[in-house]
């Protein structure tokens, strides 16, 4: 929707195709990072963004040495700047407001209950898509670029010359929600209990919670029975105490499979892949939709000039995939050593970097020097690097 924005307003035709009939899902994540808020304001919808509902967090605590107290390793609200904090925004608000501004132009072209369902393919480029409405029509749609963002599962994963990678993920996620009651604590609050984490978001009258559970675990975990594991879950956080009983059913619990992956090649002619469906990240930082949304403002300015000429190259994806992969690269990276020295142990019950000790002072030397402590806020707010949207986007 960001690329979509970015380009109808300099004028080129754009069609996107959403499977769904609304941006209501499952949760993924509500995170708007400084640099989408930057973005925002460089197009000119910072004010409108300012009015959807929203939570700030300003740092990242994580429980480390051997006491697993909290420390502070990503402080944003230490950062120079307006934007020195995380919105916390309902996905759909933000989408609703994206596709609501593109609508504004006419090139711009919304299909929900759309779903792309093979390529177009001529003599060797991809010509656009077919699809599926959601009465049964069929159809197709011819593109001079088509860009695969459809996420994790996306349509390109199924073309063998991209070639997808896998890494290994210690983990799954449970998503459910609780009620919120007046005197509970706001903003996200984080919690380790017996061989799970918690992350809760505060959505004003209910708490979305999620758990991290090892990998395959779910059967064997549900077969305890929820009883069980809410008097797991309340112990982590005794705050919820009250509300042990809400959740009457495992129905009410989601479960989420982590993937962490990345197509070698996130083009071939006619196709550019972008977001989770060229490099699917875990949850660990919360930054996917940070990721996605870049690749999307970098697409756009490499992108911008061959569409409205009409002729889209392999050279023009390739440039596209040579900015991003890197920081891609370098940002699952990080969330692998964060899965095999932090998350792996702490849900395996041991203690997270080997050695608890070691682990709290070195986090505590980047806490407590000011510009160390910049490096991962900075990492948390703007990513590995920061894109700029084309002159012709801006507002
Ligand atoms: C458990 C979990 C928690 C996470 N939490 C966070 C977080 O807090 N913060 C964060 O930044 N990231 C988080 N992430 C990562 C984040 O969700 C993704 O990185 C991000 O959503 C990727 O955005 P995207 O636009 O590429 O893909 P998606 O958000 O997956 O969007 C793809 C869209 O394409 C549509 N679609 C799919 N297939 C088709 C088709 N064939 N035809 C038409 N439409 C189709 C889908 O309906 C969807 O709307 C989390 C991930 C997981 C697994």
């Amino acid at each position: 929707m960001v690329l979509a924005l970015l380009l109808v307003r300099a004028g080129v035709e754009v069609t996107v195709l959403e499977k769904h009939g609304d941006f209501l899902r499952d949760f993924r994540g509500d995170t708007v990072h400084p640099s989408t808020l930057a973005l925002l304001e460089d197009i000119g919808l910072a004010e409108r963004f300012a009015r959807l509902p929203q939570r700030r967090v300003t740092s990242v605590q994580l429980p480390i040495g051997p006491d697993r107290s909290l420390v502070t390793v990503g402080n944003i609200g230490a950062l120079p700047g307006k934007y020195n904090y995380v919105a916390m925004v309902p996905q759909w608000d933000l989408l609703d407001l994206l596709a609501d501004e593109a609508a504004k132009e006419p090139s711009f072209h919304l299909r929900m209950d759309t779903e792309a369902t093979s390529f177009l393919i001529e003599r060797g480029r991809v010509t656009g898509v077919r699809y599926r409405t959601a009465d049964g029509g069929t159809g197709e749609l011819r593109a001079t670029l088509t860009v695969a963002c459809d996420g994790r599962g996306s349509l390109a994963r199924a073309l063998p010359e991209l070639g997808l990678e896998h890494f290994p993920c210690p983990m799954d996620a449970w998503w459910f929600r609780l009620p919120r009651r007046e005197g509970d604590p706001s903003g996200l609050v984080g919690g380790l209990g017996e061989r799970f984490f918690t992350a809760l978001i505060d959505r004003g009258d209910y708490w979305q919670c999620a758990v991290l559970i090892p990998k395959g675990t779910d059967a064997d975990r549900r077969a305890e029975g929820l009883e069980r594991f809410m008097d797991r879950f309340t112990a982590a956080a005794p705050w919820l105490a009250d509300r042990a009983k809400a959740l009457t059913s495992w129905d009410d619990v989601k479960l989420l499979d982590v993937r962490l992956d990345r197509l070698r090649r996130w083009h071939r002619p006619g196709l550019l892949c972008i977001g989770d469906a060229a490099h699917a990240m875990s949850p660990v930082f919360g930054i996917g939709i940070n990721l996605a949304v870049q690749d999307a403002v970098a697409a756009a300015r490499y992108l911008v000039g061959p569409l409205r000429e009409g002729a889209v190259g392999l050279r023009d994806v390739r440039r596209v995939q040579r900015r991003r992969r890197l920081t891609t690269v370098a940002t699952q990276g990080l969330q692998r050593v964060a899965h095999t020295r932090v998350i792996e142990p702490l849900l395996a019950g041991r203690a997270a970097f080997g050695n608890p000790r070691r682990a709290k002072r070195m986090a505590e030397l980047v806490t407590e020097s000011r510009w160390l402590n910049r490096v991962p806020a900075y990492f948390l707010a703007y990513g590995a690097l920061r894109e700029r949207p084309p002159k012709e986007s801006l507002r």
